[in-house]
């Protein structure tokens, strides 16, 4: 179960300026963080209502702060009937049983609608609060009426939200797998486990390259490697990091000898099938193709 398939329900993003009324879902965003409560292990998200009463109230709950006005709220996308908003010119603080929760937080929660809904939804925040002034001319950005787009009223220039194309590469010889070890250096200031835990070679799409080209040029790079036979797998967009990760089996083409870049990787190895560990429920596409290769149902 890959984090966005959130079948039978479904994600719509497509941009309408909704104005909010109380009982749709507020999402509050901090920095890399979000306001949720949990009840029996399940992810609860605020409304709008919910935070505008709490806004409104001044520390000591006496009702003079300032409220937000149901326009203040900013359509991000619908899951189903229920539509999502956010405060994105405005800071939000935590209030009643609603706390920040991490990012990590969400990739372990339930139900994976509203955690996925939650993580996406940080991701259009943070992307709005970086999107404030124009790259070209330094002029402060307005929003567009008519899609999800920042336009700078002195030069016109516009502005999306950015995704960065990624791809994830399974390795394969014969009846092994190339797994690596990310170095401690490539996520310094991280608090979650990848440098602990095996992982796929992995990289971003550069400029003017195929996404086969990437696989080729990331397994050169990270290993030493020339690979042949790139299958497409599945892809994932990943709100976490902005990323749309496109997942590729390939097969090794040539001495299996490895040379490893040390900047990047602190362990690349050959595993053989039967010798893999097996990863928990996870919603990431390197656990599913790691997954998919343990047990057999990778593509030939
Ligand atoms: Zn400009």
């Amino acid at each position: 179960m890959l984090f966005h398939e959130i079948d039978p329900e479904k994600f719509h993003n497509e941009y309408i300026p909704y104005t909010a009324e109380k009982n749709d879902m507020f999402i509050g965003c901090g920095k890399n963080e979000v306001l949720a409560a949990e009840n029996e292990g399940m992810i609860v998200l605020p409304t709008v209502g919910e935070a505008v009463e709490a806004f409104g109230k001044d520390a000591d709950g006496a009702g003079n702060g300032t409220a937000p006005k149901l326009s203040d709220f900013r359509y991000l996308f619908s899951i189903d009937e229920r539509r999502f908003f956010a405060l994105t010119d405005r800071e939000t603080a935590a209030f009643g049983a609603y706390t920040w929760k991490s990012m990590r937080y969400l990739r372990i929660t339930k139900p994976l609608s509203l955690s996925f809904a939650a993580a996406v939804g940080v991701q259009l925040h943070q992307w709005y609060q970086r999107t404030r002034f124009c790259g070209a001319c330094g002029a402060g950005l307005v929003h567009a009426d008519r899609e999800r787009m920042m336009h700078c009223p002195v030069c016109g220039e516009m502005y999306y939200p950015t995704i960065s194309p990624s791809v994830i590469v399974a390795v394969r010889s014969g009846e092994k797998i190339l797994l690596t070890k990310y170095a401690p250096t490539h996520f310094p200031q991280s608090t979650h486990n990848a440098k602990a835990t095996y992982a796929l070679v992995a990289g971003y799409i550069e400029i003017g390259e195929t996404p086969e080209q990437c696989v080729e040029r990331e397994v050169m790079e990270e290993v030493g490697l020339r690979v042949k036979n790139i299958t497409a797998w599945k892809n994932q967009p990943w709100p976490f990091s902005s990323t749309l990760l496109l997942g590729y089996f390939c097969d090794l083409d040539g001495p299996e000898r490895i040379t490893l870049q040390e900047e990047e990787l602190s362990v690349a190895e050959w595993v053989e099938r039967d010798q893999m560990p097996v990863r928990s429920a996870d919603i990431s596409l390197t656990s599913n193709m790691m997954e998919a290769f343990r047990k057999g149902e990778d593509p030939r």
